[in-house]
């Protein structure tokens, strides 16, 4: 007997390598296969007789077997299985290659339900080339042929077929399914009970069905979501969190040495949160702002603020070469300020008091943070270290965000047991404001709306690799200005058969053959963490002209003299991730260039690479990005930090809201979900399993 917990390997078909194959979408057990919600659907539920047939159907019917024949093709180490079946009207042609098995598992006589694409023959007859084939008498058994047919996201070796199969042996666990949406809100929101949207979900009967249980585990998806978004906003107004007192006096005289006027984005963003912080409770906010838009200095306000009250700021960086980065500025920034700044990486522990740094060791480094005369501490993870203690832990700023898990956040949290420090996290991902605003819920939101007005939109070219010579022409008219030029590759070594260019041989081709008189530097994630740093250092005070990278540069790196930038093989990155690079030049007054290399001339490819050269406006991309690809891949999602959604979609905003309503509702109803055990329960297997912030 199989019920809802037993392990896929007991199942009939799963042996050893299928069952680790099914891991690797997380399917463990039955009741996983039940919730592994198909891509899309394919509807065959149409029958043809075979004189209905044209080229190019995709169509269904069902025919007796005629005739086998199986043969080896000529030159090719490859069969080819020709069958032909006829019904009451006609003849067809089916051929299958390199399916030899094909012949042994037909017979003449066989009954059988096809379905595939109809397609010319060699001698214009009709033909279906690979159909699915089903033995069976009544379309009520099948799983590929005559009804609608899911799709499921398949990892290499598993096949549609396989995975119908096994979900098609735990359908009738379905049954024993308890479903955990109170009656009430089920009723009120028009949702069919669980175990038949599962049912549904994998072999409805119609289209209505199907789409009743769409609706029903949709909101389920984001129901769950918005309960633990919910519970977090409750829990945040019920905890204390240090307060910050606002100096406008030293805030004014800090301004005003700043080298730049600031936009009014950043005043009234950098207001905002600094009166957040004057609060007892935490601030959680999003700091929302395209590249170049000047996010950082607004959290130096707030870092200062904090400083002067002689509270701890923590400033965290997805990279070292960020980290560097933010220390070196800050450590700038702050020259005149009674503050005391910490770099801490894995390799690295300095301190630095009005510009004077000092390297230190690691144990009393984590003395200073301790006793508390260290006000700033800038890092990547290695800040979140657990036997790292702080003395009062007032701010924590994040930048670039989606690169922190909720596990990291939780555990800074879990390090400052009084008080909950404020959070500010800063992210260049443009995720729509009522979206956010409603997905994360707990969170409030500045967005940076301009760009510093001194800024010149970056000139962005898409080029033919033909057209090499004339992009790297371009690139010595800006270094003889005395500007500076990145090359991005999107491989470390030579690895792959596609001609992709790599870093160490672009350097080498770059060195010797193109540009032998320029002094050309390579940073990539492999180097020794001295010596990118090194080689970022080097750049930045101008001992090089140009720097060939890989993606590492791609979030954040400011060199305010980079003027031009190449990107090789431009087709092989998204349009988030090209709109990220692009964003490390254009970062001062000067005009600024990006070209676009690319040897594919697909339509797609060049499509969506046009979008960049169109506009240089996140959001716009955003948009073209949705239409490109369709709301499943919305750009930058993935780096979001949204959790990632199986069957709801991030534009579907109705749903999200109804959700986020049925969730207020219970919630204040029932805060702990006490008379909701299943529901309890679901939510905490579930929110395990989300990957959100
Ligand atoms: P991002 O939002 O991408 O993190 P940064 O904070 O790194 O942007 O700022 C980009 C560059 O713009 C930095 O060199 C910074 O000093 C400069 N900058 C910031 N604000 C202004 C401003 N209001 N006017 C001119 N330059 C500015
Ligand atoms: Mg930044």
């Amino acid at each position: 007997m199989i019920s809802l917990t037993t392990p896929i390997q007991q199942l009939t078909r799963v042996g050893a390598t299928t069952a680790s194959r099914l891991r690797r979408f997380d399917i463990r057990t039955a009741a996983d296969l039940l919730w592994n919600i198909p891509r899309k659907h394919e509807d065959l539920s149409t029958m043809y007789t075979i004189d209905q047939l044209a080229v190019g159907m995709h169509v269904t019917v069902q025919a007796t077997v005629q005739s086998i024949k199986k043969r080896p093709l000529r030159n090719r180490k490859m069969t080819l299985t020709e069958v032909v079946v006829a019904d009451d009207t006609g003849q067809l042609q089916l051929v299958w290659f390199n399916q030899p098995y094909i012949s042994t598992t037909l017979r003449e006589h066989d009954l059988l339900f096809l379905s595939g694409e109809v397609k010319q023959g060699r001698n214009g007859e009709l033909q279906l080339t690979n159909p699915n084939y089903e033995k069976t008498t009544t379309t009520s058994d099948t799983m590929h042929t005559g009804r609608i047919v899911p799709h499921y996201h398949l990892t290499a070796g598993l096949t549609q077929k396989q995975l119908r199969f096994l979900i098609k042996q735990v359908l009738p666990l379905t049954s024993s399914i308890e479903d955990y949406v109170p009656k009430n809100i089920r009723q009120r929101y028009n949702l069919i009970d669980l175990a038949t949207a599962l049912e549904h979900i994998h072999y409805p009967e119609n289209m209505t069905d199907l789409e009743r249980a769409r609706h029903r585990l949709k909101f389920d998806e984001l129901f769950l979501i918005m309960l633990a978004v919910e519970s977090a906003k409750t829990q945040l107004t019920t905890v204390q969190a240090p307060k910050i007192t606002f100096d406008t006096a030293a805030t004014k005289t800090f301004v005003d040495a700043l080298p730049f006027t600031l936009t009014a984005s950043q005043k009234k963003a950098a207001w905002t949160i600094i009166s957040d912080l004057s609060k007892g409770n935490p601030m959680n906010r999003l700091l929302q702002g395209d590249v170049g838009s000047g996010k950082t200095v607004v959290a130096a306000l707030a870092i200062l603020n904090t400083c002067i009250t002689r509270l701890q700021s923590v400033l965290l960086a997805p990279t070292d070469i960020l980290a560097k980065q933010h220390y070196d500025s800050f450590v700038e920034l702050f020259a005149t300020t009674e503050c005391t700044i910490a770099m801490l990486t894995r390799t690295t522990t300095e301190l630095a008091y009005k510009n004077n740094r000092e390297q230190i060791p690691k144990k009393d480094l984590e003395q200073a943070i301790a006793n508390g005369s260290v006000q700033l501490i800038i890092g990547t993870h290695a800040v979140l270290q657990h036997n790292l203690i702080y003395n009062n832990l007032a701010l924590v700023v994040v930048d670039e965000q989606h690169r922190f898990g909720v596990n990291q956040r939780r555990q800074l949290k879990d390090m400052t047991p009084d008080l909950i420090p404020h959070f500010l996290s800063m992210t260049a991902t443009p995720i729509p404001r009522s979206l956010a605003l409603t997905m994360y819920g707990d969170l409030s939101i500045s967005v940076l709306k301009e760009k510093p007005t001194n800024r010149k939109p970056i000139i962005t070219k898409l080029i033919h690799k033909s057209n090499r010579a004339r992009a790297y022409q371009a690139i010595r008219t800006e270094i003889a200005k005395g500007n500076q030029a990145f090359v991005i590759c999107p491989l470390v070594e030579e690895s792959d058969k596609l001609g992709v260019k790599s870093v160490t041989t672009e350097l080498n081709n770059l060195s010797t053959n193109i540009f032998p008189d320029l002094r050309i530097g390579m940073v990539h994630g492999k180097l020794k963490k001295a010596d990118k740093e090194q080689v970022m250092a080097d750049f930045r005070n101008k001992q090089l002209d140009m720097l060939v990278a890989t993606a590492v540069v791609e979030v954040g790196v400011d060199i305010p003299d980079a003027t031009i930038m190449i990107i090789e093989a431009a087709e092989r990155f998204g349009l988030a991730q090209l709109h990220q690079f692009r964003g490390r030049v254009g970062r001062s007054d000067k005009q600024s260039y990006c070209y676009l290399f690319t040897s594919e001339n697909t339509r797609p490819t060049n499509d969506r690479l046009q979008a960049l050269v169109a506009t240089n406006n996140g959001f716009e991309l955003a948009e073209t990005d949705l239409k490109l690809r369709g709301p499943g891949d919305v750009y930058g999602y993935r780096q979001s930090g949204l959790p990632e959604l199986a069957i709801a979609s991030l534009s579907d905003v109705q749903s999200i809201e109804s959700a986020k309503e049925a969730a207020e509702t219970l919630l204040q109803a029932d805060p702990q979900l006490t008379n909701n055990p299943l529901l309890a329960s679901q939510l905490a297997s579930r929110v395990g399993q989300m990957h959100f912030e």
